[in-house]
């Protein structure tokens, strides 16, 4: 029922956008549209038609996951079967624009469906016109991340069973990742970042052989997928006792995650929420080691719109999910970053799993 609403909609904004007809190509859209999880497929959608193309490894698939379109088993890539099922249209109905998801199709994907269509429609890069769907999550969609997220969340606990001095940072990774699993993870949603000591300042520092030092922090970047949703959580804790300082830079960092979580609400734009932690960062004097976006919508995919960075005007609505992780990293020293997901609600946001975020001694 949801996906059907969803394509209703899609379709009723089809001639909007100047559009006949929209191949949808990019996976996890043609997932939200339709409820088709393999791993090809095209979704062609008219204001009458909503065919999925897809092969033969999908047939039995497709049939129990699919009931809102057609499903078409093709010998060649989906999208092409696409393509030619739009040229053999009778000239009266034939479509005379075909939109195309741009950023999910190759250079020459996109010359293929052009030399497929034989002049019979033109190819347009289609407006995103469902990744702004997408932003807003319904009821349903924010009950499958608030349960991912609380999966995601009970790792960290295995974590710090883990981080001692002496321990690899794979080591920490992998019995967080063999937890996810066992409690009924697909899987990860992106490679767990595990970063000790002067390596907690690399932002993307995914877990690496090098063993955890006598003192630092560590930060644990680390999510799961759930049901087709994704999880996205950081803590960052301090292995033997803290200096002054350390405490201090890590106090700079979670002030300014509860700042940003403290402006979200309907009507905000990102960039503000944005600005809310970068002032307090450059308060402290860290505001130059502040050198990512404060957060990303998380759904289906683990970065989807909208971008909360500086400057962005996209207004935060109810029922947007949304990360808040600002970070300071010093090169060469240590780094220290916090990360919640929260959901948009009509008053502000809730955090999901909003645990205790004092900075946790091992
Ligand atoms: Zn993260
Ligand atoms: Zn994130």
């Amino acid at each position: 029922m949801k996906h059907e609403a969803r394509l209703r909609r899609l379709r009723t904004s089809l001639p909007e956008s100047n559009l006949d007809f929209l191949l949808v190509t990019h996976l996890p859209n043609v997932r939200y549209l339709t409820g088709f999880t393999g791993s090809a497929g095209a979704l062609l959608v008219g204001e009458r038609d909503a065919i999925l193309f897809t092969d033969g490894r999908y047939r039995t698939q497709a049939r129990q996951e699919v009931r809102n379109a057609r499903i078409a088993i093709a010998s060649q890539a989906p999208s092409l079967a696409a393509a030619e099922w739009l040229a053999g249209l009778r000239s009266r109905s034939a479509p005379r624009t075909l939109g195309i998801e741009a950023e999910s199709l190759t250079a020459r994907a996109r010359d293929r469906l052009a030399a497929a269509l034989r002049g019979k429609a033109k190819l347009r890069s289609a407006p995103p016109l469902i990744e702004r769907a997408r932003m807003v999550k319904d009821a349903a969609e924010v009950g499958l991340i608030r349960k991912a997220v609380k999966l995601g969340a009970s790792l960290f606990d295995v974590a710090c069973k883990t981080i001692r001095p002496g321990v690899r940072e794979v080591e920490v990774a992998a019995a967080m990742e063999y937890e996810a699993r066992r409690k009924g993870a697909e899987g990860m949603s992106f490679p767990t970042i595990v970063a000790a000591g002067a390596r907690s300042a690399i932002i993307h520092g995914r877990a690496s052989p090098a063993r955890l030092p006598r003192r630092g922090f560590v930060v644990c970047d680390f999510g799961v997928i759930l049901a087709g949703y994704c999880s996205d959580r950081t803590r960052t804790v301090h292995v033997g006792k803290p200096s002054q300082q350390a405490r201090d830079f890590y106090g700079a960092v979670l002030e300014a995650q509860l700042a940003a979580i403290a402006a979200v609400r309907p009507g905000v734009t990102t960039g503000q929420v944005d600005e809310a932690a970068r002032s307090v960062l450059r308060k402290w004097k860290l505001g130059r080691w502040f050198t990512h976006s404060t957060g990303h919508g998380v759904g289906l995919e683990i970065h989807e719109a909208p971008r909360l960075a500086a400057a962005q005007t996209q207004k935060l609505e109810p029922g947007m999910v949304v990360t808040i992780e600002p970070g300071a990293y010093v090169p060469g020293k240590w780094g220290v970053r916090i990360e919640d997901v929260v959901v948009v609600t009509p008053s502000g946001c809730e955090v999901l799993s909003p645990e205790d975020k004092d900075l946790v001694v091992l």
